[in-house]
């Protein structure tokens, strides 16, 4: 039996993990669960599968939960602190990380350092602190097991062979989002709603206008940076729109090898809570013939630059990409709310990646710092643009 907490339970990732765990009720015990404010849906998943603790990161949704819990086992906690208890909750071996953005970097790395397996979803925190969380996680002893679908894919190539002298490249594949075949120009007035209506996957709102810009590719290009332990110079990113191959590795020898699937997050997700074990799962098996086709091209760096300045600050480091990423988040909340126009959003990004002095090897302080500098800067760069 593995007891697991899950971070970020009321989320896109969270909700279908949470499926993954019904399905695996003999394996899989849920121990704790952490979200943001969604009373109504936590208290559901309570019912549901009886964990010990639960926290709300908003205090006063914590406090209308405690009360409708009154009288039942479940402890029930508020603010940051209570999703770090419920992120080192003793009875845990392993913690789903889930929380969409920087938001999940503390959470993460006190599960770590308590010595919890991570099934790592939240790829914001290889991004900003990636340097800082590896090394925890060396420290520590403890795996981190990709949930990302091209983080998932490469680990299972490298399964065959992860012999840092056999690898050529890491290519990550990418669906290119709902603009792939839009103009610059078109892209200058498309809505959040058109934005939010991604291809091939229903995800959290964040991550989808990421993907809509590719910002959320290179953000992936960062997470495999540290997760592979490779150079960023050494990860190709190549659009395939059908998003039926995921990712691939390619050896030295000019093999290249590729995991395919249905695209279903269920099944990234159920490999790590299970790994190394394959359970069957409710991801449909996928039917060649009916894909009938797979193609694949080159990424557009100068219609979607924020591809561009992920690369770019994954190969400066230090704390540039906690810059791109809180820029990213700002920026990206803006577009949602109707403050600014899509191409805004790089627009933002790079000015705030010119505007910082990037401090090499930084402390979590400094990484904190850089990211509330990149927040600040950019809230101020929409104010200006919106007088
Ligand atoms: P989402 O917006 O659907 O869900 C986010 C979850 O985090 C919610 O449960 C929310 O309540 C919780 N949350 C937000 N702020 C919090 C806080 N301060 N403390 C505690 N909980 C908080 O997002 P998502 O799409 O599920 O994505 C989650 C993470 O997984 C992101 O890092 C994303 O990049 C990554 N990811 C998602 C997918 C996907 O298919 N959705 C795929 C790959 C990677
Ligand atoms: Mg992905």
């Amino acid at each position: 039996m593995k007891h697991i907490c899950i971070l970020g339970s009321t989320g896109s990732i969270g909700t279908q993990a949470l499926q993954v765990v019904d399905l695996l009720r003999d394996h899989i015990n849920i121990v704790g669960l952490a979200a943001g404010s969604n009373v109504d849906l936590i208290e559901q998943q309570i019912e549901g599968f009886d964990p010990d603790v639960v926290a709300l990161a908003d205090e006063a949704k914590a406090d209308l939960l405690r009360m409708r819990m009154k009288g039942k086992r479940v402890e029930v906690l508020g603010g940051q602190e209570g999703v770090i208890q419920v992120a080192t909750a003793p009875k845990a071996d392993m913690v789903l990380s889930a929380i969409v953005g920087i938001a999940g970097l503390i959470p993460t790395l006190e599960a770590i350092k308590a010595g919890k397996h991570i099934a790592l979803a939240n790829k914001e925190s290889l991004v900003t602190a990636g340097s800082i969380v590896m090394k925890a996680a060396a420290e520590a002893g403890v795996p981190i097991l990709p949930v990302d679908g091209e983080h998932s894919a490469i680990f299972q190539c490298l399964l065959a062979d992860k012999r840092r002298e056999n690898i050529h490249r890491l290519i990550l594949t990418a669906s290119g989002g709902p603009f792939h075949n839009c103009s610059t120009d078109e892209l200058c007035s498309v809505s959040p709603e058109q934005a939010l209506r991604h291809p091939n996957w229903s995800m959290g709102r964040r991550i989808t206008i990421d993907s809509a810009t590719l910002m959320n590719k290179g953000f992936e290009v960062i997470e495999a940076r540290w997760l592979f332990d490779m150079d960023v110079s050494k990860i190709d990113v190549v659009i395939h729109p059908e998003s039926i191959v995921h990712s691939m590795v390619e050896f030295i020898d000019g093999s290249i090898l590729a995991h395919l699937s249905t695209a279903d997050m269920r099944l990234q997700i159920q490999l790590a809570l299970t790994y190394p074990e394959r359970r069957t799962s409710p991801v449909e098996y996928l039917d060649l013939a009916q894909a009938g086709r797979l193609t694949f091209c080159e990424a557009d760096m100068e219609k979607f630059p924020c591809l561009g300045y992920a690369y770019e600050a994954g190969e400066t480091g230090g704390t540039m990409p906690a810059v791109v990423n809180g820029a990213d988040e700002v920026a990206v909340s803006a577009f949602l709310e109707r403050k600014i126009d899509f191409l805004k959003i790089p627009n933002i990004i790079k000015q705030a990646m010119e505007a910082h002095e990037p401090a090499i090897n930084p402390s979590l302080e400094d990484i904190m710092a850089a990211d509330m500098w990149a927040r600040e800067f950019a809230e101020k760069t929409i104010t200006q643009h919106s007088e």
